[in-house]
């Protein structure tokens, strides 16, 4: 059959190669001139940053759909477990690294939180079991019909802790405040704060530390060019700088998109564009509902995040590959992301410093540091165009404060990226990062499906839909809307 998708970030290239793996003609529209979405590629004067994802969990998924597709993951990139995956650095000066061997853990954490020992590995067990209960029904299953609900064990669901919120759970657990802090950061991987998200959401440390958390050798961004490629060889065509304008209906029935005002007629569309703006904007009201899309312009997006890359002509020792910089009220902090919708002024401050794992990321010497500060999705209450310099002047003052001396001086190149850029050059709804927020216990049920209720012919791919956000979940996607594909479109 013929096949149109649009966009080619992680979800649009997973289905393509899919589809193309199952012998559907396949077309790509891309709005970008290359592939990747938000995982992307910046290059300049011998640094090399990835501007987006730095971290691969759950590698099983992406071995999946490279076996799915006749290939394998192993063949086609190599992962790099990270030692430590990450190091903290808090206010008074405390510094703890966090490894996959438990046992090296521990001795850390035998020098900063004795007490809270045998808390450590009580919780990890305890996000296990979470992952257990909750991967087949939230994750593997398209939840999508009848039959998918019917698959789940019910009895599990008293199991999930879905009723207390990840902050409140771990202050329980932990005595620590250092612990405590460690624990709550988990949450801002799918972009939603650990003051408002179940607790559900402590299954993510289990995910990076039990399960690990990986590198890709060379840089993340080699994921999407070796997708690229593999859709290539089954045949997918790409065209780029081709934003499509609608997705066009007759009956109810997708027939095809408009692409530079030509009309390219399709069996079925895969839209890898955010489900809020393909809804809102794709589809015309003939096609859907008003409420429809008023309800889909309600959904609460993933908070997003203001990017600084600095490429160095030093190396700061202190820093590890992963690098978390907390700061002093964690609650006060996503209270200013997520309900006053501001840049907090005491921000946790993310840095990868990939050139520490790959010398070929900076020029001898020096280093490339990626830099991330959660932000809140667009809104009135911030304005980005007056307040970007400044505010990234802010945060190389705080990275100096915290020990990067006179890191001022050492920057060679500097380039921001705010939550405008991710909504202006990938459309994410308002900016956000990695989709829907997961601020609500009922935020698994009201993500969209990945096949569009209401009309047939249209699939939804990426973060913004089931199963959520993060590279794993949005290639876990494109596997749940080719099973959908295969159930619906024959
Ligand atoms: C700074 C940052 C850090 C992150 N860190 C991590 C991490 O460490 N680990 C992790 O797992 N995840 C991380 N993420 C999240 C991860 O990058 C995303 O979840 C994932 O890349 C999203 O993929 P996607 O397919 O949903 O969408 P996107 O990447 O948004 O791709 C959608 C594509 O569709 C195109 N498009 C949209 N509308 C149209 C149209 N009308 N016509 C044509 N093309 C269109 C867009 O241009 C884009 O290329 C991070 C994200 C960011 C930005």
């Amino acid at each position: 059959m013929k096949v149109s998708i649009i966009g080619a970030g992680i979800g649009g290239l997973a289905s393509a190669c899919l589809l193309a793996a199952e012998n559907h003609e396949v077309n790509v529209f891309e709005q970008q001139a290359n592939v990747g979405g938000k995982m992307n590629r910046f290059e300049k004067d011998g640094f090399v940053f990835d501007t987006g994802p730095s971290l691969l969990t759950m590698p099983h998924i992406l071995e999946k759909l490279y076996q799915n597709c006749g290939s394998s993951l192993e063949n086609e990139l190599s992962l790099q477990e990270l030692s430590p995956i990450c190091r903290y650095f808090y206010q008074d000066g405390t510094v703890f690294n966090c490894f996959d061997d438990r046992l090296q853990t521990l001795e850390e954490i035998r020098k900063i939180a004795p007490e809270d020992e045998l808390a450590y590995t009580k919780f990890l067990n305890y996000a296990e079991d979470i992952y257990n209960k909750t991967a087949d029904a939230f994750i593997y299953n398209p939840l999508y019909s009848l039959s998918d609900f019917r698959q789940l064990d019910l009895f599990s669901f008293f199991g999930i802790d879905a009723f207390s919120t990840v902050s409140d759970r771990v202050d329980q657990k932990f005595k620590s405040q250092y612990l405590r802090k460690f624990f709550k950061r988990f949450t801002t991987y799918n972009g939603s704060s650990p003051y408002q998200a179940p607790a559900t959401l402590n299954v993510i440390p289990h995910v990076e530390i039990n399960q690990g958390g990986f590198y890709i050798d060379g840089g993340l961004y080699l994921l999407a060019e070796s997708l690229q490629k593999l859709a290539e060889s089954l045949g997918v065509v790409f065209h780029f700088d081709s934003t499509v304008q609608q997705i066009i209906t007759k009956n109810k029935t997708v027939t095809g998109i408009k692409v530079n005002d030509q009309i390219i007629e399709s069996d079925f569309v895969v839209s890898n564009s955010d489900a809020t703006e393909t809804i809102t904007r794709l589809l015309d009201t003939g096609a859907v509902s008003a409420s429809k899309k008023q309800k889909a312009a309600n959904i609460e997006p993933s908070c997003s995040g203001f990017v600084l890359l600095l490429g160095l002509d030093t190396k700061f020792e202190q820093l590890a590959h992963h690098n978390i910089y907390f700061s002093n009220n964690y609650e006060r902090e996503f209270d200013q992301i997520f309900d006053a919708k501001v840049m907090p002024n005491d921000p946790t401050i993310y840095v990868a410093n990939t050139s520490y794992s790959n010398p070929k990321h900076a020029p001898e010497n020096g280093s490339n540091l990626f830099v991330l500060v959660n932000a809140p999705y667009l809104s009135e209450a911030y304005d980005w165009e007056s307040k970007k310099e400044s505010y990234g002047d802010f945060i190389i003052r705080q990275l100096e404060e915290r020990g990067l001396d006179n890191l001022s001086d050492h920057i060679k190149i500097k380039e921001c990226i705010t939550p405008t850029d991710f909504y202006r050059k990938y459309s994410s709804n308002k900016g956000s990062i990695y989709g829907t927020s997961s601020n609500s216990k009922f935020s698994a049920f009201v993500r969209p499906r990945n096949k569009f209720k209401g009309l047939n012919g249209l699939y939804l791919v990426g973060g913004s839909t089931h199963p959520g956000g993060g590279i794993p979940l949005v290639v876990q996607s494109a596997l749940n809307a080719v099973e959908l594909i295969n159930r619906y479109e024959k």
